[in-house]
């Protein structure tokens, strides 16, 4: 990097303060100007009060005196520029404003000095249009605060010439900060880009009536995000979001206008620093974390919907060379903060949901930026979905088997276990039974998966065994054989699998079939599957709900275990059988939400608590055997064989009670 001493910052408001307190704090000597003195020691204050937070962190004391000395404040525009090595203009986001001051900047300052735009939004051409030397511009775009975003843009325009793209990667890497280089001057870059059209999904949606605190809910209970949309709106200013939004407008990034936000700019409601936003503060500009504890009525919110937007917009910028796929989850994650990138995202619930989900919000509202980008139409046509098929906006591993009635997927780092006879609703037969354990081992032996997710093929979960093959059992040891060599084993599998266990509860779950739901460690339910222990009905009975339901659950199973009576999913949450109850349009996505949560979690401490819990759960495997005799013993009787013929037959049985 050619010799770079002194860092000229040209505004000292918001941004501007904090990169200079930032190249100072990185021992660069700084010169910071602005329009008045006032302006000056008002920043300079904010800098000494951060400083001197930091200081107090690290156990250094005097940090602020020592990095301050490395700062001086000047009104004299002339005067900074004719004494830096690299200048960073961050006045106020007004294009006449930022060209005065360019134009200045080109005409006092040295050759070699690179002009550097902070701009949210206002193209670096436009800035580096009609100087000297156009090509020294460059954007180099930080977030607020400087000071802990650990990764900024780097925007180059149609002008800027290689050795100031250098030079800046340089003079950024020196500042512990990663950087993503947007390759095309958009309107809005990468970063801001994406944002607009989450943050308008979500605004849209609260205008169809959607409260926003349960958007806030859905994305930080589900998603893991740090802070909700809304937040972040009022953390950042409704009035800063409409200008950053605006200029975009004005440069041909197409959106449709929100009300609700120019309602609320209107009636003063910029966020924290007027005191109230869509949340309340105690007062303007003193912060207070929102309390938004998890409610059920979370699930009922589309998060897929609204990160669609921002996938589309990302698409583009991908097939326009702006960006690639990695960067832009770069940028996501280590400038917003993400938990994952969006791309990753997309790829974990699909390219053909992506599309299905921009199509339909096409179809309603007809606004142009909703037509899926012709990117993710070739990547549907191409057949990259994503995980599910291996390939999407990344590679993934994926693997295919088979185990009689069962399918296997391996997606990447979960394993998929697929009971696959829909036409009769999943039952348990023999292969059935013996399939689900040998998926279940096989996804337990491969280091790769984290997790595994049982669900059924087709409109079904699983009815409970096969009633054609209980009423075809000779005698005593056919009943035995079943449940000894072919039930007991996957059971005991289930209690033993080292991977937790997602039960994907698709559909109706009936008999044994709602029943190994016990022996999984987070049941996702559709508010479509319906859920019954009915076995007493066709005279036999329950052996996992009576008993292990009864350890695991208290005796609120009973009465279904003793009258067969239908559970609904709410039912069924109420009771502890399930956990999550999803709309059946967004049940999908909340499964592997659960299978990111669990990726996110801690490995070594996920096999502790499976250990432990196994352990418990095993302590209820002599009862189960009562059980499991129970039924083997009912199978012999009279009205076990009435019960199969009148469920065959369609009508109601006698029971003689031998
Ligand atoms: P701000 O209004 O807080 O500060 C702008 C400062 O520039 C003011 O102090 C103003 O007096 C000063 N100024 C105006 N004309 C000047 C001139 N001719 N010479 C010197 N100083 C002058 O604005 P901000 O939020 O700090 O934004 C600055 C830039 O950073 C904008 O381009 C904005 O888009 C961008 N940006 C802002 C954020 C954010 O979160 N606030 C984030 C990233 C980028």
């Amino acid at each position: 990097m050619a010799n770079i001493s002194k860092i000229g910052v040209v505004g000292a408001g918001t941004m501007g303060h904090g990169i200079a307190e930032l190249f100072a704090l990185y021992g660069y000597k700084v010169i910071l100007s602005d329009v008045s003195e006032e302006v000056l020691k008002n920043a300079l204050d904010k800098i000494r009060w951060s400083l001197d937070k930091i200081g107090s962190k690290r156990g250094v004391p005097g940090l602020a005196d020592m990095v301050l000395a490395n700062i001086e404040s000047t009104t004299d525009l002339k005067y900074l520029a004719s004494s830096s090595d690299y200048i960073i203009e961050a006045v106020t986001e007004n294009v006449k404003i930022k060209k005065e001051v360019f134009k200045i900047l080109d005409k006092h300052s040295n050759e070699g000095c690179i002009l550097a735009s902070n701009t949210s939004s206002i193209p670096i051409s436009e800035l580096a249009e009609g100087l000297k030397n156009p090509g020294r511009v460059i954007g180099l775009h930080f977030s607020n605060p400087p000071i802990l975003i650990p990764a900024v843009e780097i925007v180059l325009s149609q002008y800027t010439a290689k050795h100031a793209l250098d030079t800046t990667v340089k003079l950024v890497e020196s500042i512990g900060k990663e950087y993503i280089l947007v390759k095309k001057d958009v309107p809005g870059f990468i970063v801001n880009r994406i944002n607009i059209r989450i943050f308008s999904e979500a605004l849209r949606m609260v205008e169809e009536g959607y409260p926003h605190d349960l958007i806030d809910k859905a994305f930080i209970h589900r998603l893991g995000f740090f802070m909700g949309l809304f937040e972040t709106m009022d953390l950042v200013g409704l009035d800063v979001v409409r200008n950053v939004l605006d200029e975009m407008v004005k440069r041909g990034f197409e959106i449709p206008k929100l009300k609700i936000m120019d309602d609320m700019i209107k009636a003063g409601k910029l966020g924290l620093k007027s005191g109230e936003g869509f949340y309340k503060y105690p007062g303007p500009g003193i912060y207070s974390r929102v309390s938004n504890p998890p409610t059920d009525d979370m699930y009922s919110i589309d998060i897929t919907r609204i990160i669609s937007t921002g996938i589309n917009e990302a698409a583009f910028l991908i097939r326009e060379e702006v960006s690639d796929h990695k960067s832009i989850d770069k940028a996501m994650k280590r400038i917003m903060n993400l938990p994952m990138g969006i791309l990753e995202y997309a790829d974990e619930v699909g390219i053909d949901i992506v599309i299905e989900k921009l199509s339909s919000l096409h179809d309603k509202y007809g606004d142009p930026h909703y037509k899926p980008d012709a990117l993710l139409e070739k990547m549907l046509k191409k057949g990259y979905l994503g995980k599910k098929r291996g390939r999407g906006f990344y590679k993934w591993i994926y693997g295919e088997e088979k185990f009689g009635p069962v399918n296997y997927y391996k997606h990447h780092d979960y394993a998929l276990i697929k009971m696959n006879r829909p036409d009769k609703l999943n039952a348990l037969n023999e292969e059935m039974w013996i399939g689900l354990r040998q998926a279940l081992e096989y996804a337990d032996e491969d280091p790769g998966i984290r997790a595994i997710v049982i669900t059924g093929e087709g409109r079904a979960f699983c009815a409970g065994d096969d009633i054609k093959v209980m009423g075809g059992w000779k005698d005593i040891s056919d009943a035995e054989d079943f449940f000894h060599n072919k039930a007991a084993p996957l059971l005991t599998k289930l209690l033993e699998v080292k991977k937790p266990v997602i039960m994907a509860v698709n559909g109706l779950a009936f008999g044994g079939g709602m029943e190994i739901l016990l022996f999984g460690d987070i049941v996702v339910s559709s508010d479509k599957a319906e859920f019954s222990v009915p076995e007493v009905l066709i005279g036999a009975m329950p052996p996992m709900a009576s008993t292990l339901g009864l350890l695991l659950l208290g005796r609120r199973i009973l009465p279904y275990c003793l009258t067969g009576d239908r559970i609904s999913p709410r039912q069924a949450k109420d009771l502890g059988v399930v956990d999550i109850v999803a709309p059946h349009g967004n049940f999908w996505q909340i499964v592997l939400e659960e299978v990111e949560k669990l990726r996110r979690a801690a490995p070594l401490g996920i096999i502790g608590v499976k250990k432990a819990s196994n352990a418990i759960k095993l302590l209820a495997m002599s009862s189960l055997n009562i059980g499991i005799s129970e039924l083997i013993r009912l199978s012999q009787t009279r009205d076990f064989k009435e019960g199969m013929s009148a469920f065959r037959e369609k009508r109601r049985p006698k029971w003689e009670g031998r």
